[in-house]
């Protein structure tokens, strides 16, 4: 049995480079950049009105003019006007392009109109209420790093340079197998000695908020069927996240098939709580993954939040996130395991705070829908005092 910290290490160095792909601009949310994007032209383009009012040249202002003639209207989306004379003004709305020999914006409420002349009321600053070209970004910055997660302020971006078309990281193929005799179908009823399925519906929502929509597979503890159906698995995906079959059970077959199958098993069982009988394997030279977690609920779900995301985030080139909360209340570690101990959240005076849920043990899944996330709180003896900082991971 190894350490949390070492099977998190070796999780995180055995990532997959699965390449690039194009995808259309609305397919790209959620997806990570695979390429640096420029700003094609200065942001703004122009010198933009950011306020409906006037627009004139500051010169008629130093000569002591306070009332101007209006030349025309100018809207958002019209070409550039030029001023013809420094006694006029044109009316300007927020968005539309500065007139050329104007250089200073008066809002509305600062005004008064009377028979085709428009008089102001307050001195301006000279170039007020001018958003000017280039002044967020210049033509060719860039605006967006590759490995950027396409949120939904990245696709207005990507917007408005012109990105039709996003170079984004491919996802990995992903099998989600799960195994046992004892698990029938979401909407079959289950006879006595039977439970539904839940794992593997769980890991496919999981997956679906990381873009990745998985294959769903059930084999019975047979391990000629294991056998078999995992050599098919192993050939078309790029990961096989497995549930159940990996303990010390009499069916727990799932290690010696993956064994035959060439796997190299990198570790099994970590020193945990939940999830301690996960076994992790790879085939280097086929580029493929194997997240075979234990079959509990509660374990199959600690285990995809604390080794497979920040694998997948690796995988992809994005940083992984660390959060730390605020403990509300004592807790007590283990001696000897890492405890992921389930907890709802609260913000209290700008500090997310965190209680732990009773939760009944690894096969309570209906406790794990009340939680926010897990802490992770290394082995120790001693009583870990509210108010200390732990770390959080985030349920999805
Ligand atoms: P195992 O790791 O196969 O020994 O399974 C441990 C426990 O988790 C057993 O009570 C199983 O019935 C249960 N279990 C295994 N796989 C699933 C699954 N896909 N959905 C719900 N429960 C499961
Ligand atoms: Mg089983």
């Amino acid at each position: 049995m190894i350490s949390f910290k070492n099977a998190y290490d070796q999780v995180l160095q055995h990532i997959l480079n699965l390449g690039d792909e194009t995808v259309s601009l609305l397919e790209s949310t959620g997806r990570v950049l695979s390429e640096d994007i420029r700003a094609d032209r200065d942001f703004p383009p122009f010198n933009r009105s950011t306020k409906d009012g006037i627009a004139i040249a500051f010169s008629a202002i130093e000569k002591g003019i306070t009332r101007f003639k209006i030349e025309g209207v100018l809207s958002a989306g019209m070409p550039q006007q030029t001023l013809s004379k420094d006694t006029n003004c044109f009316e300007i709305m927020t968005g539309a392009v500065l007139p050329e020999q104007a250089d200073t914006i008066i809002m509305y409420e600062e005004t008064e109109t009377e028979d085709g002349y428009i008089s102001i009321s307050k001195t301006p600053n000279k170039g007020q209420n001018i958003h000017r070209q280039g002044t967020d970004e210049k033509e060719g910055a860039i605006l967006l790093k590759k490995g950027t997660e396409i949120t939904a302020a990245v696709i207005g971006v990507l917007a408005s340079v012109g990105k039709n078309e996003v170079t984004v990281k491919k996802l990995p193929k992903i099998c989600v197998v799960s195994t046992g005799n004892e698990l029938v179908e979401v909407e079959d009823k289950p006879l006595p000695h039977q439970i539904r399925k839940s794992n593997s519906l769980s890991l496919f929502a999981a997956l679906e908020r990381v873009k990745i929509t998985p294959t769903l597979l059930h084999l019975a503890d047979n391990q000629a069927i294991i056998e078999k159906e995992l050599e098919k698995a192993l050939n078309n995906f790029d990961v096989l996240m497995l549930s159940g079959g990996v303990s010390k059970g009499k069916f727990d077959f799932i290690p010696d098939a993956l064994d035959k199958l060439g796997i190299t098993k990198v570790f099994h069982r970590v020193a945990q709580r939940p999830g301690k009988p996960f076994w992790f394997g790879v085939q280097n030279e086929k580029q493929k993954v194997i997240f075979s977690f234990p079959g509990n609920p509660v374990s199959t779900f600690a285990n995809y939040h604390v080794y497979f995301l920040p694998w997948l985030k690796k995988s992809l080139g994005v940083e992984a996130e660390k959060h730390t909360v605020i403990l509300d209340e004592p807790v007590q570690p283990h001696p000897t395991l890492t405890l992921f101990t389930q907890v709802t959240t609260a913000c209290h005076e700008g500090k997310l705070t965190v209680k732990t849920l009773k939760g009944n043990g690894s096969g309570d899944l209906v406790s794990l829908a009340l939680a926010d996330g897990f802490i992770r709180l290394p082995q120790g003896e001693t009583e870990i005092p509210a108010g200390t900082a732990v770390d959080f991971i985030k349920a999805s």
